[in-house]
């Protein structure tokens, strides 16, 4: 059987970045940088005071104290005239443009003239008592970006920040990869709609509502292909709509383990070919991976806490690849087990709660580690790995773990 890295290698082999499309800056939160952006002016764009105060050459300070003749006023926003010569200040506000001959600005508090009112006239003359050093409180041009400089890589995920930065550069459209078409549907007999009443021997479908959030976390445009019953022309019928959609991947979950009913297998092979339909892991042993009519395919285990457990090390992966994205990997940290935990052997991915003491994270288990157990999935800060081989944790051990 495949291991978890074998399986995760064998899936990425098969995924390509999708196409680029530009689009405004404003939806493009969360989005991939299909290419490396370069700055087209420096930023401040032109010397700035940053704090309200005067504008004042700082060689008059030598005197200190002193008084000098206030010749001009600049609001942020404004184009300032004058030179200033010596002996001469401009009262000046928060961004607003240093004008010539001037090298720096005493804050407001530290002169004689403290009326900050909106309004309020400049003064003929301010004094102030202390020296003041070329280039205090003015933010030079140029001083955080140059033009021409790499300001985003290519394969980011854009963060308000990146949309910030972008913006004070007057960027308004932004090249991106299309997000991932993922056409996702459950399967089962047993499987309600939440908005159903139940009946004797249903479950609700769980899988569609955890899925299609992690799919949309992850960047995808999600096609909601509903509920394939347990029978060949149910799971085709999906999986034509998928094709139908013009799919980028195909995600189901159930159906791809050993049982009578279990046709999702069967409609991969008929009309396509799979590569693999189990890894050496748990939770989530049956899981497959092939083309449906030319279309990437995995087939997630039914079971709940399996589908996110193989989502996680697989699909978000596959989702990476196919946006073009290069951050964003799963953050691993170093934990000590609480208490002995035994394995089977195989690759295990253990519920845990996670407490940090001493500059060292300890785990326990979040609760029930049975694969259908959702509740100790939702009290979970971590998805503790026991590796392949390992029978036993002691207690205090250092392992492995998938910060959720
Ligand atoms: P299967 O792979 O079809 O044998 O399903 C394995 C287990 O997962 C069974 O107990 C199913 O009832 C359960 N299961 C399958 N699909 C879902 C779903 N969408 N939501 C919740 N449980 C599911
Ligand atoms: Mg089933």
């Amino acid at each position: 059987m495949l291991s978890v890295a074998e399986a995760r290698q064998r899936i990425l082999a098969h995924f390509q970045p999708t196409a680029t499309e530009t689009i405004p800056l404003i939806a493009s939160f969360r989005r991939v940088l299909a290419s490396e952006m370069a700055a087209t002016h420096d930023l401040p764009p032109f010397d700035n005071s940053s704090m309200d105060g005067f504008a004042i050459r700082a060689e008059d300070s030598n005197a200190a104290p002193l008084t000098l003749s206030v010749v001009a006023d600049i609001p942020a926003g404004s184009t300032p005239k004058a030179l200033l010569a010596p002996g001469q200040a401009a009262r000046i506000m928060t961004g607003a443009p240093m004008p010539q001959g001037a090298n720096a600005v005493v804050p407001v508090e530290d002169t004689d003239f403290n009326s900050r009112e909106a309004g309020a006239p400049a003064p003929q003359n301010v004094s102030f008592n202390r020296k003041v050093t070329a280039g205090e409180n003015v933010r030079p041009q140029g001083m955080d970006v140059r033009a021409g400089e790499t300001i985003l890589q290519k394969g980011c995920t854009l963060k308000a920040q990146d949309l910030g930065l972008l913006a004070s550069l007057g960027v308004s459209q932004v090249p991106v990869h299309k997000k991932p078409r993922v056409a996702l549907l459950s399967s089962g007999n047993e499987l309600t709609p939440i908005d159903q009443p139940l009946e004797s021997g249903k479950i609700y479908d769980a899988n569609t509502y955890l899925l299609a959030a992690l799919l949309e976390n992850a960047g995808a445009e999600v096609l909601r292909l509903g509920v394939a019953q347990d029978t060949r022309e149910s799971v085709s019928e999906l999986f034509e709509k998928a094709v139908a959609e013009k799919a980028d991947l195909i995600l189901s979950s159930a159906g791809v383990s050993v049982g009578a009913f279990d046709y999702v297998k069967e409609v991969i092979e008929l009309q396509g070919n799979l590569d693999f339909w189990r890894v050496n892991m748990r939770p989530g042993k049956p899981l497959a991976f092939g083309r449906y009519r030319g279309i990437n395919f995995i087939g997630l285990p039914g079971n709940p806490v399996s589908a996110f457990v193989g989502f996680t090390l697989f699909v978000r992966e596959a989702l990476r690849a196919l946006s073009g994205c290069s951050d964003g990997s799963q953050l691993k940290v170093k934990v000590r087990s609480v208490e002995e935990i035994e394995s089977d052997g195989r690759e295990s991915y253990l519920r845990v709660k996670l407490r940090e003491e001493n500059g060292h994270f300890w785990a326990t288990p979040s609760g029930h580690q049975g694969s259908a157990n959702l509740l100790a999935l939702t009290q979970a800060d971590a998805l503790l790995i026991i590796p392949a081989g390992v029978k036993c944790v002691p207690a205090g051990q250092e392992v492995e773990a998938i910060l959720l």
